[in-house]
């Protein structure tokens, strides 16, 4: 089932519902980093385009989970707000981002978020303010990603006053940094983390696979770490694809790539292992 929600209380309502029938359920933002099996999903999910956003106080920045996170970084950049301009070309929900610690060009979620107000699922559902530090941020990662522990409502930014002029440019040369090196084709972002000390994309392409295709899905041949979707690929030939260059990296240079995407749905269980474990 899959239900596209513009209101917090129905949200609520939702996963309330869901919990009380035992039923498996998800909230999900853009879907911008997820692989989702062929077969689908079992369970709810639920699509979240809550959004909405005020100026608490003059240093305080409130927004619905379900705000587009660049379109918020543009907006605030636009009016004279500064903090969040490396996430401009972030695809996907605020929601996402502050589970998935999102970031780019050296800033991340971690580094300006306050709090968030989350609808806690362990045990009974209630509401709660969490502070970034209980939010076990890491790198592309929370506490909110490895326990599913909540559902992010709402968050809010530290923001700083700043000429409009000077944070547009700075927005224009990232968007024109990522027009350069990112590819345009569907995708989902990058699939792998960077190793300690090392980028997954110079991997794969030192492994000999940028560009390689199986299927519809294919390697970037601008940057390795992107795998597109060149034409009507299936996610299973996303994955094994992800799973050539997962091997051939253990192969070559013994280094191991761990997912920065999400396996989501009824996935295999030996395709999961491979990629996962
Ligand atoms: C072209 C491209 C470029 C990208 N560039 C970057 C980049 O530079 N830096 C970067 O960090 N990422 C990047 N990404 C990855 C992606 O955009 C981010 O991870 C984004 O923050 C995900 O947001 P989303 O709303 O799409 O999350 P989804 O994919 O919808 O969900 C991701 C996870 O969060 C959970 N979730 C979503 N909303 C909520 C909520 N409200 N409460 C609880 N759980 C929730 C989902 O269940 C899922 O587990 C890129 C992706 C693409 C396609």
């Amino acid at each position: 089932m899959y239900v596209s929600v513009t209101k917090e209380e129905d949200l609520i309502a939702w996963v309330r519902q869901a919990q009380t029938l035992g039923y498996p359920w998800r909230v999900l933002g853009g879907g911008t980093n997820i692989l989702v099996a062929d077969v689908g999903v079992r369970g709810l999910v639920i699509e979240n385009r809550c959004r909405g956003h005020q100026l608490r106080e003059e240093q305080t920045l409130s927004v619905s989970a379900g705000v587009s996170f660049a379109g918020l970084a543009r907006r605030m950049a636009r009016d004279g707000y500064q903090g969040l301009e490396w996430a401009s070309g972030i695809p996907g929900t605020l929601g996402g981002a502050v589970v998935n610690n999102a970031g780019a060009y050296g800033g991340s979620v971690a580094d300006v978020l306050r709090r968030v107000r989350l609808l806690e699922v362990e045990g009974t559902i209630k509401g709660r303010e969490a502070t970034a530090a209980e939010l076990g941020f890491g790198y592309r990662t929370s506490l909110l990603k490895t326990r599913r522990a909540g559902v992010v409502l709402s968050a809010e930014f530290a923001v700083g006053r700043q000429d409009p002029k000077i944070l547009s440019a700075r927005v224009e040369r990232l968007d024109e940094h990522r027009r350069r090196t990112q590819p345009r084709e569907p995708s989902a972002g990058s699939v792998f983390k960077n190793p300690p000390g090392d980028y997954a994309g110079r991997l794969i392409e030192a492994a000999g696979l940028k560009g390689e295709r199986l299927g519809g899905a294919q390697i970037s041949a601008l940057h390795a770490n992107y795998f597109i979707n060149a034409h009507q690929a299936t996610a299973l030939e996303v994955a094994q694809l992800i799973q050539r260059a997962r091997d051939a990296v253990w192969q070559k240079f013994r280094a191991r790539l761990d997912l920065e995407i999400e396996l989501i749905g009824e996935w295999d269980e030996s395709i999961r292992l491979a990629l996962v474990n």
